[in-house]
């Protein structure tokens, strides 16, 4: 798949990623040894039968493609655009170790883009209702395929969001670069067009009260891990010093970009340093590239240690961020306002249980940065409002509501998932949870 060239795409938010052409798309797909066993689907946490859109595909059916992704996949624009397809589908594709797996991602972005710019063929609301209300708090991808599994098996559901946009991190995090945000738009209408009812600025806990919400036939909370860490460094509490939620929140939700013709100010710097190494850290950076900053990542292990997505990595380097690893922030400086970051150099030392080699500092090997804006992404945790005022959930030991394999918390008739109830995951495992839910939420209904 090709690229916008880096100096035009430096100076604005459009797509970096270009997509497949039909002729291209074709000749992907004719590469797909359409395998008996086909691995690919055991990599697919939403279990795709990707071989049948493949093999669509290659047949130049690109309408049959789109249908076959969307019986298991509500959101494919947006998964074939961000999800971690070299450690899922295409990690798993047979043709990893003999050649280049297939391009299962670009493939499936290619079938939805088809079918969304000739007009979706829209799944319409289910015709048998079956009068049992259920409750979604939150509207990103766990949220938003609770829902469209729900209303698919006649349910009537109401999604509260708190935000005046729907998406969760799809609009509010992932920069419009990486996935413009008229496609998750779309995507969401297409779930309303199911019979959904979405009502955005709505704080569940503060404009719904618990016992409103507990009055539902069923609760599903999908409230997302929106709660950003911080090191606890010395000099944090100044000016010029963000996480890089509220960092991307400014900009990619509230426009910053555009200030003043939109309210919302960031303080764009021109020397900007980031902490962290996975998606989050990568955004914040290239975000801040096209804001006209000068952008160093601080990272505390190796190179191919970074947790972002290899695509990211290679696409943030294009652009000019600089990445120093094995190296951590310990000290900010300045008066009041952020003037640099004094880190100190790592040593990898033993393995850590992911099997990641744990960072140690070396005593005096410390450098400064000068920084006029430090912006952290080191993780994040569930949002503590909603689960504190629900007394009788059980919560774990990072935040998270503890949950069954259904999705079930400790309350018979409120469900949890996505990041919520795993910490910060990916889009394909939340939108899994809320798959995995709303069946478990179908089966109680029926049971009782
Ligand atoms: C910057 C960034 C980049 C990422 N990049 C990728 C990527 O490339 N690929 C990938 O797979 N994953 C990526 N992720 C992770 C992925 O986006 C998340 O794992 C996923 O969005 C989790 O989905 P969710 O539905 O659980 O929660 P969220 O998407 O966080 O949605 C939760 C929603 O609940 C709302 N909410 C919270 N509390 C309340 C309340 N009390 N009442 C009403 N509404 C409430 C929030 O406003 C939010 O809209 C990224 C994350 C970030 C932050
Ligand atoms: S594993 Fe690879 S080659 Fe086999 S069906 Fe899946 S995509 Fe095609």
């Amino acid at each position: 798949m090709l690229d916008r060239k880096v100096n035009e795409r430096i100076r604005d938010f459009h797509e970096v990623a270009l997509g497949f052409s039909a002729d291209e798309a074709i000749l992907e797909a004719e590469r797909c040894l359409q395998c008996k066993k086909p691995l690919c689907v055991t990599g697919c946490p939403v279990g795709i039968d990707i071989p049948a859109f493949i093999s669509a595909i290659a047949a130049g059916d690109f309408s049959v493609a789109a249908t076959t992704i969307k019986e298991q996949n509500m959101l494919p624009a947006i998964c074939g655009r961000v999800c971690p397809q070299e450690t899922q589908c295409e990690g798993a594709c047979v043709l990893k170790n003999k050649d280049t797996p297939i391009n299962i991602g670009a493939l499936e972005r290619f079938a939805a883009d088809w079918e969304r710019e000739r007009g979706f063929s829209a799944e319409q609301k289910s015709r048998e209702q079956t009068g049992r209300r259920v409750a979604v708090v939150g509207s990103g991808p766990a949220g938003l395929t609770a829902a469209a599994e729900l209303a698919r098996r006649g349910h009537k559901v109401t999604i509260f969001e708190s935000l005046h946009e729907a998406g969760g991190v799809l609009s509010y995090g992932i920069p419009a670069f990486r996935l413009p945000k008229e496609i998750v738009k779309a995507e969401i209408d297409q779930v309303l067009a199911m019979g959904v009812d979405l009502k955005v600025n709505y704080l569940v806990g503060r404009s719904v009260s618990v016992p409103e919400l507990l009055a539902f036939d069923a609760v599903f909370i999908a409230t997302g891990a929106g709660l950003p860490g911080f090191m606890g460094i010395e000099g944090e509490q100044m000016n010029g010093v963000y996480s890089a939620n509220e960092y991307l929140t400014r900009v990619n939700l509230m426009h910053a970009d555009q200030f003043p013709v939109f309210d919302t100010p960031v303080k764009a710097g021109s020397r900007v340093v980031v902490a962290g190494g996975g998606n989050v850290a990568m955004d914040a950076a290239r975000v801040a590239r096209r804001m006209g900053a000068r952008v160093t990542l601080v990272y505390r292990r190796r190179e191919e240690d970074l947790p972002a997505r290899r695509e990211e990595v290679v696409h943030a380097l294009e652009e000019g961020v600089e990445i120093i690893n094995c190296a951590a922030p310990i000290r900010l400086l300045g008066d009041g306002v952020v003037t640099g970051v004094e880190c100190v150099t790592m040593k990898m030392c033993g393995l850590d249980g992911s099997g990641r080699p744990t960072p140690e500092p070396v005593a005096d090997q410390t450098f400064v940065i000068d920084a006029d804006v430090f912006i952290e992404a080191i993780g994040q945790s569930p949002n503590p409002l909603l689960i504190r005022e629900v007394s009788g959930l059980s919560i774990g030991a990072r935040g998270n509501l503890v949950v069954d394999d259904d999705g079930r918390t400790s309350i018979g008739h409120v469900f949890a998932g996505g990041d919520v109830a795993t910490g910060a995951a990916t889009v394909i495992l939340a939108m899994g949870a809320g798959k995995t839910a709303a069946a478990a939420i179908d089966r109680m209904f029926k049971e009782q």
